[in-house]
């Protein structure tokens, strides 16, 4: 049996690259950038006016003139306009280009405007106020967002704004979630007294779907030949299968010896934790990778969070994720000499500090506890009591 980190540090090295494609940037929500994106030109790309007002030539208000006739209108959208005489002023609208021969905007609330002529109402006018500066923000030709990173909507508007109507993003694995178990049934069937349905692959999947990655199901019954035949098929098919189920030492836990007769050698079985401790973790000959989860609900989905998802974003050129942490709220006591993934409710106190208040639950197959909780807390191995206010790793799953 292997240690927490022993079990993250071997996944590590199988960490893969998908490669990358191009897609058009309107789905590109979620996905991890693989290119560089530049400015195409300034940001912005020419003073751009930020009030609905009037512009003027700032010298003739610093002589003293608070009246100025009006020579046109610069709308958002038209040509560069030019101010022929600098004791006039041009009417501009938010999103327009500073007429040539202005150099100050003042907005529409601090004038009076009459037969053609704006008179001040106010008397403090600032040298160049309310315009945007061309190139203020981003040079022509500068990085504006660097490669490895998730696209939000903020990287999508500036994305826009060069003109990406298709980006390239990392190409995403083939991936399967299969549960195993004769006891499972269907989300719509009505499951007999001896039977429950397949919780697990839906939170699986809808977990993984949040994250971007679209994947297929399917279901096995505790049957060796059925296992042997899809699992072979799946493994040929897929880059990463991911299993629930089976790994346990019950009789009918077939998936171990199942994996290593398909030729999936087996990186490790077995993890010093709860919940969670029967994970097994291959890789097939092809390259597929084989994340074996225990059955249990809460162990499966701890093993989705601490395992899986670290692989899947750094095989997709995510830079690993800095640690959160958290401060225990409460006294915990845990007797085992294994690592313990606490299920806590976040909270936050007045110091802005992240508080993690133990949810305790009924143990790994207590599915209804990860509704309450919002995390899993790591608490280390090797001893037995957990102070409040002492700061662990956090798992947030919401
Ligand atoms: P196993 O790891 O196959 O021994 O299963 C451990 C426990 O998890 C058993 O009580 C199973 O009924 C339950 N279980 C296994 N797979 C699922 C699933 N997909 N959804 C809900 N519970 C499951
Ligand atoms: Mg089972």
């Amino acid at each position: 049996m292997i240690t927490v980190q022993e079990a993250v540090e071997i996944i590590k090295t199988k960490v893969k690259d998908f490669g990358v494609e191009e897609i058009p940037l309107s789905e590109a929500m979620g996905r991890v950038l693989r290119e560089d994106l530049f400015a195409e030109r300034d940001f912005p790309p020419y003073h751009r006016v930020t009030m609905d007002g009037i512009a003027l030539h700032y010298k003739s208000y610093a002589e003293g003139k608070r009246s100025f006739p009006i020579e046109g209108i610069a709308a958002a959208g038209s040509p560069i306009k030019t101010l022929q005489d600098s004791s006039a002023c041009f009417e501009v609208m938010t999103g327009s280009i500073l007429p040539e021969g202005t150099d100050t905007v003042i907005r529409y609330e601090d004038l009076n405007i009459k037969e053609g002529t704006a008179q001040l109402l106010v008397d403090k006018v600032k040298e160049g106020q309310n315009i945007h500066y061309k190139g203020e923000d981003r040079k022509a030709g500068s990085l504006v967002t660097k490669q490895g990173r998730r696209l939000s909507a903020a990287e999508i508007g500036v994305a826009a704004t060069i003109g990406k109507a298709k980006i390239k993003v990392s190409k995403l694995p083939k991936a399967m979630i299969i549960s195993t178990g004769d006891e499972l049934v269907e989300i719509h069937e009505k499951p007999l007294a001896h039977q429950i349905r397949r919780s697990n692959v839906h939170r699986l999947k809808a977990t993984l779907s949040g994250l971007g990655l679209p994947v297929d199901t399917h279901h096995l019954n505790d049957d060796m030949e059925e296992i042997l035949a899809n699992l072979s098929e799946f493994i040929n098919k897929y880059d990463v299968l991911v299993l629930s189920g089976g790994v346990s030492k019950g009789k009918f836990d077939f998936l171990p010896e199942a994996l290593e007769k398909l030729g999936v050698q087996k990186l490790f079985h077995k993890i010093k934790q709860r919940p969670g401790k029967p994970f097994w973790f291959g890789e097939a000959p092809n390259g597929c990778l084989v994340f074996a989860l225990p059955g249990n609900p809460v162990s499966s989905f701890l093993c989705t969070h601490r395992y899986f998802i670290p692989w899947l974003e750094q095989s997709l050129a995510l830079p690993p994720e800095k640690n959160a942490t958290a401060l225990l709220k409460s006294d915990f006591f845990f007797k085992p000499d294994l690592t313990y993934f606490l299920q806590v409710k976040i909270n936050y106190n007045a110091d802005g500090q992240i508080l993690a208040e133990p949810v305790v639950g009924h143990g790994s197959g207590d599915l209804a506890n990860l509704v309450d909780a919002d995390a899993f807390l790591q608490l280390p191995r090797g001893r037995n009591e957990f102070k409040q206010g002492e700061a662990f790793p956090l798992f947030f799953y919401r």
